[in-house]
């Protein structure tokens, strides 16, 4: 497969996949506009090319067919803005007005059409559909990473409309691609993977994936009390799943059978409500009293964790080791996006993925100082449980 640097779009029109599901508040003013700004390099090489460009994306989840309030049209202004190319709409991504905008674009031209979603058939995987928006363009390119989990008629079905030779990921689905596959079939060792996050129900998956890949996995966060009270430690009032802990005891068992160093917090902040405002100690893991709650790891744990991420070429990081929306838990996280920026600087490579532990590198300002940060949540976790992406699929073939 061809690169997206290589690929020539003189004279061609492609229909891109993007993702345009940015918030708006009430006045319909776009709050952040990041998802958008991703995708401008990959379609400014195609203009800069001469080639045309159809987009299409969903903006929410409308329920009903067409809603005002939905609308990409909300969006279409600050669009321009960002191209500086002045875009077309189309009120309709399939039907009359979208097939005459988009065949009467011309080179260097941008069409966008209206929310995919008012479509029933997109999230359907419709076949007819993704047929009919395939009509509309010459290559497909698919640049819409938070979506490639999803068998959508854009995201994936379409593809089997276009030769090989005319489809493509665009630069951010490339450059997610890419980070992924290093660190799942290419990691240089040790390999650290930093889990984290509230319940280990929604973590287990990706855990099992990795004992497979990583030599060591530092578990953190709210999920951690499930492992200690399945070895028979006192957690207080901390979050667990008690129908998990057979579950995590088998993860502890299956490391040690492979080698892998699973690193569990010795220490933790505990607090006597789940608030910024409550009493805070620190207590070893295990001994948490009845009446407190653990909120984030604790300093020595801090310490372990850095030496670990520091000695390592790979790092994985998802999901946050305490709550780290209050001020007075987020030291741990903090400790993490540290060590894994010392680390990237020492020549590590390191991908962060995943919601929260990306709000926090942001939160941080690490962002910038880490190898990637995904923009694909949801995609990002599949691919690391080992799932096939049907959007990454759909395009290599
Ligand atoms: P996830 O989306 O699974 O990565 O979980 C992220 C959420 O886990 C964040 O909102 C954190 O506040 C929460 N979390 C992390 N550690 C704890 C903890 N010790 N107790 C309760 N919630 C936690």
């Amino acid at each position: 497969m061809s690169s997206f640097k290589d690929f020539s779009f003189a004279g061609k029109k492609a229909l891109i996949r993007v993702d345009f599901n940015v918030p708006l508040n009430d006045a319909f003013e776009i709050t952040d506009d990041n998802r958008m700004g991703a995708t401008i390099p990959t379609i400014t090489k195609i203009l800069k090319d001469g080639g045309s460009v159809i987009l299409m994306s969903h903006l929410g989840r409308p329920k009903e067919g067409p809603t005002a309030k939905y609308s990409l049209k909300h969006i279409v202004a600050h669009l321009s803005k960002l191209l500086n190319v002045e875009v077309q709409f189309a009120n309709d991504c399939i039907g009359a007005e979208a097939i005459d905008k988009a065949a009467a674009l011309q080179a260097g031209q941008v069409l966008l059409l209206e929310n995919l979603r008012f479509y029933k058939e997109e999230e359907k995987g419709d076949v007819a559909f993704a047929k009919k928006l395939s009509k509309l363009g010459d290559v497909y390119v698919n640049d819409a990473f938070g979506t490639a989990h999803r068998a959508h008629a854009s995201t994936a079905i379409i593809a089997q409309f276009f030769a090989p030779a005319n489809r493509t990921f665009g630069w951010v689905m490339e450059s997610e691609v890419l980070s992924a596959e290093k660190v799942m079939h290419a990691a240089q060792k040790p390999f650290v993977a930093i889990i984290g996050g509230a319940k280990v129900s929604d973590k287990i998956l990706i855990i099992e994936n990795l004992l497979e890949r990583a030599t060591d996995i530092i578990i953190g966060g709210g999920m951690a009390y499930t492992f200690f009270k399945a070895q028979g430690g006192k957690i207080g009032k901390s979050i667990h799943e008690d129908d998990r802990m057979p579950l995590a005891l088998e993860i502890l068992a299956k490391a040690k059978a492979k080698g892998v160093h699973i690193h569990l917090p010795v220490d933790n902040v505990v607090a006597d409500d789940f608030s910024n405002t409550a009493n805070t100690q620190t207590c070893d893991s295990g001994e948490i009293p009845d009446g407190w709650e653990g909120l984030d790891v604790g300093e020595k744990s801090r310490e372990q964790f850095a030496k670990v991420i520091l000695a390592s070429k790979t790092i994985l990081w998802n999901g946050p080791m305490g709550v780290f929306e209050m001020e007075n838990f987020q030291a741990g996280t903090k400790a993490i996006a540290v060590a894994v920026a010392e680390a990237t600087q020492n020549g590590a490579f390191s991908l962060v993925g995943g919601g929260d532990s990306v709000s926090a590198v942001n939160q941080f300002g690490f962002n910038n100082k880490v190898s990637y940060v995904s923009t694909g949540g949801g995609a990002m976790l599949e691919y690391f449980e080992g799932k096939t992406l049907p959007g990454i699929a759909a395009i290599k073939g």
